[in-house]
């Protein structure tokens, strides 16, 4: 077996053999023949990676059932955020059923997010979620993942339905991307702006384009959160007031993603947003070995911000984005405490200004021109 291949101009190594994916599949299907078997149940391959895993899972079903699959398509629709991904695909009549998503990967968890909402609309009597690989450490959603094949690190795969820009999916087995680690071409970014600024969007953005791995400490404490941990308890009142989360918990967030992940190539959101926190990650940096390329600066006026935040706290439910007060509050506390992080940036970092008031994908293309 060749444990190396190249696709296009990387080189990757065997991580999963054909023979544990296929081990992985019986082990599965067994759970899900098992949970499901008295249950009407249609099945949903997310197209294009899910074809072969979804393929191979499927013909070990032993219950009557059906599959078909669906597709992301983006296109440009009339919401002012921009584009937008639709669903397409779905000719199978799905109220009532028990629907099983199968995909071949979940990283961010973006996708998927997409998938549900726009899958709940079709009144499904539930929504089951199958995953031949599972990448904990990127995952930044609530949405609870039934069957996982297998969890890996925040590692580039290829092979078994993956593809490297649509290469790669025939390979039986699959391959890591090599020389990752302490890779000189994958740098450091911290996006900085004040809430409602577009940090996340941006920041998630950047990181799918790069290959870079997205760490917001807002993201991380609503995880906490929604999974009730005792962090969780602490940091909701905090949030839902508008408030900061101690320095403390902050640095200790940080610390420990750092440690998890031994690698080049992150995007801070969200942090640092004191000053105490900047000089205290500058000091870690330099531990690590680890140098920030850019610090992109998003401005944009308050009244736009404002706008931005309700919205978005009516789509996500998110309370710190819904009260006028507490969003006033966030903006002060902003102006006051985390924007003079950009003084002392001024003296030790390379800083890049955009205008963010501009649509997401003309603020991204402003972004991509001056880091280039
Ligand atoms: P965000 O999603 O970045 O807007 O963060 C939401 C909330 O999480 C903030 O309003 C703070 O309460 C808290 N938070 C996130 N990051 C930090 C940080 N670096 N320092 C203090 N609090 C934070």
């Amino acid at each position: 077996m060749n444990n190396r291949v190249t696709v296009l101009d990387k080189e990757f190594e065997i991580s999963i053999t054909a023979k544990q994916i296929s081990d992985i599949i019986n082990g599965l299907a067994a759970r899900i023949n098992n949970d499901l078997k008295n249950k009407d149940v249609v099945f949903l391959g997310i197209l294009n990676g899910s074809f072969i895993f979804a393929a191979d899972l499927f013909r070990k079903i032993n219950f009557p059932s059906k599959i078909t699959f669906l597709k992301l398509a983006s296109y440009d629709g009339l919401s002012s955020s921009g584009k937008i991904k639709r669903l397409i695909g779905l000719n199978e009549s799905i109220k009532d059923k028990t629907l099983v998503i199968i995909e071949d990967i979940i990283d961010s968890g973006n996708t998927l997010e997409h998938i549900i909402m726009q899958l709940r609309g079709y009144e499904p009597k539930e929504i089951k979620i199958a995953t031949l690989v599972f990448k904990p450490m990127a995952y930044k959603k609530d949405f609870k993942i039934d069957y996982i094949g297998m969890e890996i690190p925040n590692d580039f795969i290829v092979g078994y339905g993956l593809d490297y820009d649509g290469y790669g999916r025939n390979l039986e087995n699959i391959y890591t991307l090599v020389d990752d680690v302490n890779n000189k071409d994958l740098k450091n970014f911290i996006i900085f702006g004040s809430p409602g600024a577009g940090k996340g969007t941006q920041a998630s953005k950047l990181a799918e384009k790069y290959n870079l791995i997205h760490i917001s400490t807002g993201d991380i404490l609503r995880q906490e959160i929604s999974k009730n941990t005792k962090l969780g308890k602490i940091a909701k009142n905090i949030i839902d007031k508008g408030e900061f989360i101690s320095d403390e918990i902050i640095i200790d967030i940080i610390a420990d993603f750092l440690d998890k992940n031994k690698k080049n190539g992150f995007v801070f959101d969200g942090f640092p947003r004191t000053l105490s926190q900047a000089k205290i990650f500058d000091k870690m940096l330099k531990e690590k070995n680890l140098k920030i390329e850019a610090v992109i600066d998003l401005n944009i006026d308050e009244e736009t911000v404002k706008k931005r935040m309700i919205r978005r706290g009516k789509i996500y439910g998110r309370i710190d984005d819904l009260d006028e007060n507490t969003i006033k509050h966030r903006l002060d506390i902003y102006n006051e405490i985390t924007k003079p992080i950009i003084n002392y940036y001024k003296k030790n970092k390379n800083i890049i200004t955009i205008n963010a008031s501009k649509k997401i994908d003309e603020v991204f293309n402003q972004i991509i021109k001056k880091i280039n």
